[in-house]
Formats: C-alpha cells, structure tokens, sequence
C-alpha cells in the first residue's frame, strides 16, 4: 500500500509533516510546499499509485473521491469562484512526484488560459 521510497507516501504516514487540509479513509489533501497561486492544494490517494497512467478500476473509489470533495475544499480555502485542477502524469505532463497527486489551483483572479482557445 506504500512506497517506503514515495514522499508523498511519507506524508500519509506522518514520517513527512505537511499542512492537511482534509483526510479521510481513502484521500489526503494538503498545501502544496512550493504554492504557485493563492490556493494550491494537493489532493493524494492514501494507497501509493504511482500515476494516472498505472490506473485501475480499483483506484476509482479514490480517484472519484478526489473529483468529489475538491470544490468543497477549494471553496473552504478560499477559491471560491472556480478552481483548477491538473493531473502531472508520466514524462510528457513532466510529473515529478511519483505518487498520483491532483493540484487545486485557484485564488481570487482567474487563471491564466491552459488550453489553446478555440477560434470562432
Ligand atoms: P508534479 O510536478 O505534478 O509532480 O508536482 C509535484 C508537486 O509536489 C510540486 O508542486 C511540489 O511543490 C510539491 N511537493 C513536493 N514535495 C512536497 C512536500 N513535501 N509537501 C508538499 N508539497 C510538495
Ligand atoms: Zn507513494
């Protein structure tokens, strides 16, 4: 269930301190140390996976519990008119973290544009 080499696993067994913001039995979540915007949380499975790429459908009660409690943690934390959140996977995203992680990305301006926009 855990990487003994995995920091964000040290994280869930208290042997890294972070700042939590929300635990439960399958998800953690806690500030990122090295925030990018106001609000940057983590939002981690318990069980260590190392990404969105070595998925399976037995991670689904995790991975969904991540999509359903990260705009309630976003708006506890002070994003409370929208959010972003980004899954790093694998080489080509340049995941650097092991460990599956979603980024809440949020504050009170809006964010800069991820996606080309479409043209009309
Ligand atoms: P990624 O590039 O998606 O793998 O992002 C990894 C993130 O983990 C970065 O935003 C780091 O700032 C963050 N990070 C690394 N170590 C820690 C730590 N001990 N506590 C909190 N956040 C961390
Ligand atoms: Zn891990």
């Amino acid at each position: 269930m855990h990487d003994p080499n995995c920091i964000f696993c040290k994280i869930v067994t208290g042997e890294i301190p972070s700042r939590k913001v929300f635990e439960d039995d399958l998800i953690l979540a806690f500030h990122d140390i090295n925030p990018i915007t106001p609000v940057h949380l983590l939002m981690i499975p318990k069980a260590h996976l190392n990404s969105l790429s070595h998925a399976q459908e037995s991670d689904a009660p995790a991975l969904g519990r991540i999509m359903a409690v990260a705009g309630r943690l976003a708006r506890e934390q002070g994003a409370d008119d929208g959010f972003r959140l980004i899954v790093n996977t694998g080489r080509v995203g340049q995941q650097e973290v092991m460990h599956v992680h979603a980024h809440i990305l949020g504050g009170k301006e809006p964010l800069g544009p991820m996606l080309p926009r479409r043209r009309a």
